[in-house]
């Protein structure tokens, strides 16, 4: 594992087993079978175009808007999906959807993030229970079962 690494170039099928090499900027190299590219995104300017506080949303200008156990940002106006500070997965999306529409509606129900599944997009599919749910679980001293993943998955994901 490098953090603060740098890729400065891909030589597609250059190593010494024709495995891809990536040159990094201070110089150095590495190899491998398979090179996972992930996009990262931010909320931040999108929520501010919105101004919100005419809406009665408090939004410090970061990516996230705060919401409370019932999923709401202020009164009538819930957050759910990546704008809010919990875990951003497609699945979770859903649930915090479903769940703000509920409370919407008027049913008695609050958002219960303790154990979070996520299902990664790869192929081969691995599965995974969200470290930061085992985090939040662990502070609060809720007895936990670390799930079993195997190396691959743990590794992949
Ligand atoms: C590269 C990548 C890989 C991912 N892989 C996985 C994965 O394997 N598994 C998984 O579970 N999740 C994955 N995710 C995360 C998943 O895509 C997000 O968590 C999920 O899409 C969040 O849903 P959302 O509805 O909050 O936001 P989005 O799906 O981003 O939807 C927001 C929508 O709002 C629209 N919008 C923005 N501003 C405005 C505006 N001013 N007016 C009107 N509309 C607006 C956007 O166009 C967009 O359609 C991945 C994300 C990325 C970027």
């Amino acid at each position: 594992m490098r953090e603060n690494a740098r890729a400065r170039r891909i030589r597609p099928r250059a190593g010494t087993s024709g495995q891809h090499v990536v040159e990094l900027a201070d110089g150095s190299s590495i190899e491998g079978e398979v090179i996972e590219l992930n996009v990262g995104r931010t909320a931040a300017p999108a929520l501010s175009a919105l101004d919100l506080a005419k809406a009665g949303v408090n939004h410090d200008g970061g990516d996230w808007l705060a919401v409370d156990d019932r999923l709401r940002a202020a009164d009538r106006v819930y957050g759910v999906g990546d704008c809010i500070d919990r875990e951003m997965s497609t699945h979770l999306g859903h649930y915090e959807g479903e769940t703000a529409v509920k409370v919407a509606l008027g049913d008695d129900v609050r958002a219960d993030f303790s154990a979070v599944p996520r299902a990664v997009y790869t192929d081969p599919k691995p599965p995974r229970l969200a470290s930061w749910s085992i985090r939040q679980s662990r502070r609060a001293s809720t007895p936990t079962r670390r799930p079993r993943t195997s190396r691959r998955a743990r590794r992949v994901t």
